[in-house]
């Protein structure tokens, strides 16, 4: 469907395909998390471990797994109905402009730590 050749399926589509696999991998690491995609049931499951709570991290994995889930299939259905295609570093830019929109608020009020400011210069989110 990302006109790979493979097989249209879930667990290809998130994120097999090389296309997804390379801005999943963008996006982990910007979550300053550093391992390669899991095939898509495990990547699930461990979202749902790794999630959990109010903190910045893991409300930034939560925003940005979402994001990139959404314009991975607004990618996939342009390529299926428009013939319309962009280079993953243009999804990946419109999964961080996403991820800033809805965080910048919540970061302005805050007092964040070492590590939740580091994430928040990956992302390019103001703090104080
Ligand atoms: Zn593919």
């Amino acid at each position: 469907m990302l006109n790979c050749g493979e097989n249209e399926n879930a667990g290809h589509l998130f994120f097999a395909c090389t296309y997804s696999s390379y801005i999943w991998r963008k996006v982990l690491s910007y979550c300053d998390i550093f391992r390669s995609p899991l095939p898509w049931l495990d990547e699930i499951q461990w979202m749902v471990e790794h999630t959990r709570g109010r903190e910045l991290p893991q409300k930034l994995r939560k925003l940005a797994f979402g994001a990139t889930i959404y314009h991975i299939w607004m990618e996939r259905n342009l390529r299926c109905f428009r013939n319309t295609f962009f280079p993953p570093e243009d999804i990946f830019g419109k999964i961080q402009g996403g991820v800033v929109a809805k965080l910048s608020t919540i970061a302005q009020d805050r007092h964040y730590g070492e590590r939740e400011h580091n994430l928040c210069i990956n992302w390019g989110i103001n703090t104080r």
